[in-house]
C-alpha cells in the first residue's frame, strides 16, 4: 500500500431485515464523509434481474452467471442495473423473497463479495448487509450487529416499503410482515455459506427503543 494514500476505513453494520441498518448507515456515511452501501440492494438487484429473464432461483449455475454479468452502480440512496435506475422496482415483496433465495448461492455470494471488496478498495465506506463484518472485510475498522425486536422490525419494514413508492407496495397487516421477516432471518441465518451471525469482535446495538440519533450517535461513540 502507498503510505502517502490516508487510511481507508470500513465500518461494517450488519443484521437482520427491518433492523433500521439503511437508515443508520446512510446517516453515519453522511456524517463522516463516507461511501455508503447498501449490499442488500446488490441481491436484490440480481433477483429482479432473474425474474425479468425468468430464469429460476434454483438454477446455480445459471444465477451465478447473471450475478457475475450485472453490472451495478451505487449512489446514495439509488441503485443502477446494467444502465436502468431499479432502485424502486427492487423494494417489492417478490424481490425481497427472491434475493434472499439467490443469496444461499455460493456463486452469487462470491460474485457480490468481489464486487463489495472492489468498491471498499477505493473509499472508506459504510457497508450494510448480513456478512460485511465476518466475511467482506472482516477487518474492518469497526463492526456494529444492529438488532431490534422482530414486531418493531416489522413495523419500520411496512413503513419503509410504504415511503418507497414501489408500485404495488400495497398495505400488508403487521402480522404478515412479522410472519415474513422471521422466515427470511431463519433463512438468512441457517444457510450454509455466509450466514446471519455475530461477528466475534461486532459491538451489538439493540435499536427498539433508540431513536435513530441516538443509535448514530451510539455507533460514532465507538470509531
Ligand atoms: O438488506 P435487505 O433486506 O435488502 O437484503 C435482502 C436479502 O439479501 C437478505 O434477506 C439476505 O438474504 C440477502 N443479503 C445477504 N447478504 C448481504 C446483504 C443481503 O445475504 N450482505
Amino acid at each position: 500500500m502507498d503510505d502517502n494514500q490516508p487510511k481507508r476505513v470500513v465500518v461494517a453494520i450488519d443484521g437482520p431485515a427491518g433492523a433500521g441498518k439503511s437508515t443508520i448507515a446512510r446517516r453515519l456515511a453522511q456524517r463522516l464523509g463516507f461511501t455508503y452501501i447498501d449490499t442488500g440492494a446488490m441481491y436484490r438487484a440480481v433477483a429482479l434481474w432473474a425474474l425479468r429473464q425468468g430464469v429460476r432461483f434454483d438454477d446455480l449455475h445459471r444465477m451465478e452467471q447473471l450475478a457475475m454479468a450485472a453490472a451495478i452502480e451505487l449512489a446514495p440512496g439509488r441503485i443502477h442495473l446494467n444502465g436502468e435506475d431499479v432502485s424502486e422496482a427492487i423494494r417489492t415483496p417478490e424481490v425481497s423473497s427472491g434475493a434472499s433465495q439467490i443469496a444461499v448461492i455460493p456463486g452469487v455470494r462470491r460474485a457480490m463479495v468481489g464486487k463489495q471488496r472492489e468498491i471498499g478498495e477505493r473509499s472508506s465506506v459504510v457497508m450494510e448487509g448480513r456478512d460485511i463484518g465476518t466475511v467482506v472485510f472482516p477487518d474492518s475498522d469497526l463492526k456494529i450487529y444492529l438488532t431490534a425486536d422482530p414486531v418493531e422490525r416489522a413495523r419500520r419494514r411496512s413503513d419503509q416499503v410504504k415511503a418507497s413508492g414501489a408500485v404495488d407496495a400495497v398495505p400488508v397487516a403487521e402480522s404478515v410482515v412479522v410472519a415474513e421477516l422471521a422466515r427470511r432471518d431463519r433463512f438468512d441465518s441457517s444457510r450454509a455459506t455466509s450466514p446471519l451471525q455475530i461477528a466475534e469482535d461486532a459491538i451489538v446495538v439493540d435499536s427498539t427503543k433508540m431513536s435513530v440519533d441516538e443509535v448514530v450517535e451510539e455507533v460514532l461513540s465507538h470509531l
